[in-house]
């Protein structure tokens, strides 16, 4: 990202999409809330709101098509297998992998379980060519104290099943990762690196390549977890590094209930499966059974077919406005928002303090009133926001603080949004008392 924090306060760069237009393609944000307010969402980064094409391919899929994918030799079942095959094709393309790469999930907790558990199965797998990954004692995983709980928690739990040690990258006071240990925290040892592309609560943009390149010297494995980063700016696997790329479709304007754990072919292969049943086999047996290979022996049962399909046309969506453009517009909005944030006495802003190398997730605090206090106001004027711990708990306590307000941008959001924000803000602190010259006294 460029540096816009040297612009005049309060300079609205043209925005590169057409915030107007877009918006007349979310049905939701033609309704009213709390008596007849404008619906202001700035949640995106919890779930993003879905465009009418993805709600139509959804319906259309139950109307018209609806069948289990990959099973049965009727027509209904042929069609659903070519949507579903399809749409896979579309996401594979959109992080510039490959179709055999690309496993469908729940969501990215789905898929960062799923390879977890295939880490810790690896130690005990029958077929010797599962066992080239496993983690056992003596081994490390490293994470970073920036993770959402859904890249901390399950490589915790890891840890308790095999006997690893979970190690971390701390952070610096301005909300990045403080790589100077890098070099010791990621060593012989480490049997894998677990790190956001872009934290949900701070909104930095993380510097990959050197803990990539870290990575590979002592050959561990790198798990990116792209579930604020693949919905915002683009992301191509082959420039990334990486062994695997989780992320989630309902933060990418899809439906809730699939995600995709894109694994590099070989990597992916060389791992046993997490969740078992039909779907993922090739021959059964009473004494045993043999898997598929990649992407079918990580979809175990009768998937998430219309999802499936409603991502894919979200990703259609997005291929349409740019991702270059939906990067550049959250940038000119989130130096905006930290601008005019940062201008109201009181308001401090959790995480880096411009626009380099930082999203749109922006974390705040207002002297004086609770975050939870803030929200509530803010509600009241429609204004839809997140608060608490955002499920980095890690992070604020980092930074000494019991919660904070969070906005999140996306396609549809403008400087009217951010306005609103600001001005709700504002009203908080009259609300409670707490005035501009009071906070900063
Ligand atoms: N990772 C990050 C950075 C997130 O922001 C989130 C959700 O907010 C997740 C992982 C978990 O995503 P999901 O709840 O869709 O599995």
């Amino acid at each position: 990202m460029t540096q816009t924090a040297s612009r005049p306060p309060g300079t609205r760069v043209p925005l590169p999409l057409d915030v107007e237009a877009i918006r007349a393609d979310f049905p939701i944000l033609t309704r009213t809330v709390r008596d007849g307010k404008r619906l202001v969402y700035l949640d995106s980064g919890a779930t993003s709101q879905k465009p009418r094409s993805v709600l139509d391919a959804e319906r259309d899929f139950y109307e018209n098509h609806n069948a289990a994918p990959h099973r049965g030799a009727h027509q209904l079942a042929e069609e659903a297998t070519g949507l579903y095959e399809a749409a896979r094709a579309r996401i594979a393309a959109f992080i510039g992998g490959a179709v055999e790469e690309v496993v469908f999930t729940r969501n990215t907790t789905d898929a960062i379980n799923t390879v977890a558990y295939a880490l810790s199965n690896a130690a005990t797998a029958k077929e010797p060519s599962f066992r080239r990954y496993a983690v056992g004692q003596g081994d490390e995983i490293v994470v970073t104290e920036m993770e959402h709980h859904a890249n901390l928690v399950p490589w915790q739990q890891l840890c308790e099943r095999t006997g690893a040690t979970l190690r971390w990258l701390g952070l610096t006071d301005d909300g990045r990762l403080d790589l100077s240990d890098l070099a010791t925290v990621v060593n012989e040892r480490t049997k894998l690196v677990a790190v956001t592309q872009q934290s949900n609560i701070l909104g930095t943009i993380n510097p990959l390549e050197p803990i990539v390149a870290r990575a590979r010297e002592v050959g561990a494995l790198v798990l990116v977890d792209g579930a604020q980063s693949v919905p915002h700016q683009p992301v191509d696997v082959a420039t990334l590094g990486a062994d695997f790329l989780v992320f989630s479709g309902h933060k990418m304007l899809g439906p809730t209930g699939v995600g995709v754990l894109w694994g590099r072919y070989e990597v992916l292969d060389a791992l046993p499966p997490f969740l078992t049943g039909g779907s993922m086999i090739e021959v059964v047996r009473m004494e045993g059974s043999t898997f598929m290979p990649p992407p079918q022996r990580f979809e175990a049962g009768v998937p998430m077919t219309a999802q499936v399909v409603g991502l894919g046309a979200a990703v259609a969506y997005l291929q349409d406005l740019g991702m270059d453009r939906v990067q550049a517009h959250e940038e000119a909005l989130t130096g905006y928002a930290l601008e005019q944030l940062q201008a109201v006495p009181g308001v401090t802003v959790i995480g880096p303090p411009d626009t380099v190398a930082r999203g749109g997730a922006v974390s705040f605090t207002v002297e004086g009133i609770h975050p939870h206090d803030v929200g509530q106001v803010l509600d009241d004027l429609g204004i839809a926001v997140r608060v608490g711990h955002h499920c980095a708990w890690p992070v604020v306590r980092r930074y000494g603080v019991p919660a904070t307000t969070r906005a999140t941008f996306y396609v549809h959001t403008g400087y009217d949004d951010v306005d609103a924000l600001v001005e709700g803000v504002r009203a908080a602190q009259r609300f409670f008392g707490v005035t501009p010259e009071e906070a900063t006294a």
